[in-house]
């Protein structure tokens, strides 16, 4: 190979080299807003510390956060806001929760690879991607079809093999399933529902947000010991859509 072809082919192979670390960035237009919406979650969990009884969040939980495209999951107006750090409308009079409290109540089920959860409130399916990177097998229930059916395409598409949607009352669980190692309800009832208690495994942990709604709301975190008896734990005033159906 002579000197001018060897330059002109290196130059080439440059030029070759930058597109092509231009498409990489480019594949992912979000990845920075999605690195600042895990600096934003780590800074309201140091400001939230003394409530939440730590200063940072399980590494796992955090580095799931930082890999789901939350912009997948808010209607495509939305996007450019998708990775604040506050919920959005997802229609239905419905909300994708601030990632912040995504975070922390992936956090708090502390369950491993091995383990089967269940979501009450599918909604876009945000949370169960979430908790599909941290999990063994996800089964979530919606109780409006549209949003059951929108959730099911998007984690289909975005490759998520470890979810299950379906439509319900999610204040019956899923029997079928049961027991689960962790259960997260992402709709503030009056009270813990009994079937969901049903559900948990000993040893299990469920979040939940009881309250009215939008008011006077508390994220409980309801523990089951090895014989079956329940503790709960207040952790944080939040503020969730109602946990609606016959209950
Ligand atoms: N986890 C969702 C947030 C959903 S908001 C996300 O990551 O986007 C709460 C959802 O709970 C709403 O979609 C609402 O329709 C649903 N919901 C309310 N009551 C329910 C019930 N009884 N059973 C199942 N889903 C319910």
């Amino acid at each position: 190979m002579n000197r001018i072809t060897y330059k002109t082919l290196s130059c080439v192979l440059l030029i070759a080299t930058a597109n092509w670390a231009d498409l990489f960035a480019g594949a992912d237009p979000f990845a920075e807003s999605r690195k600042n919406m895990v600096l934003a979650i780590e800074a309201d969990v140091r400001r939230t510390s003394e409530y939440i009884g730590k200063k940072a969040l399980d590494p796992r939980v955090m580095e799931a956060m930082g890999r789901v495209p939350r912009h997948e999951f808010v209607p495509e107006p939305l996007r450019p806001y998708a990775y604040e750090n506050r919920p959005l409308p997802i229609g239905h009079d419905q909300t994708i929760s601030q990632p912040y409290i995504v975070a922390l109540m992936t956090d708090l089920l502390q369950a491993g690879p091995d383990s089967v959860v269940l979501e009450v409130g599918t909604g876009s399916g945000y949370q169960a991607a979430v908790l599909a990177e941290c999990v063994k097998q996800v089964y979530s229930i919606e109780i409006i079809p549209e949003l059951a059916e929108s959730a099911r395409s998007t984690l289909q598409r975005l490759g998520y093999k470890n979810t299950e949607v379906r439509v319900g009352d999610g204040y019956l669980g899923w029997e079928e399933h049961a027991p689960f190692d962790g259960i997260l309800v992402t709709a503030a009832g009056g009270h813990i529902p009994p079937p969901l208690v049903q559900q948990l495994k000993p040893g299990g942990k469920m979040v939940i947000p009881v309250g009215g709604p939008f008011m006077n709301q508390q994220l409980v975190l309801v523990e089951k010991d090895g014989a079956g008896g329940i503790r709960t734990r207040q952790v944080l005033p939040v503020a969730f859509v109602p946990l609606t159906g016959g209950h």
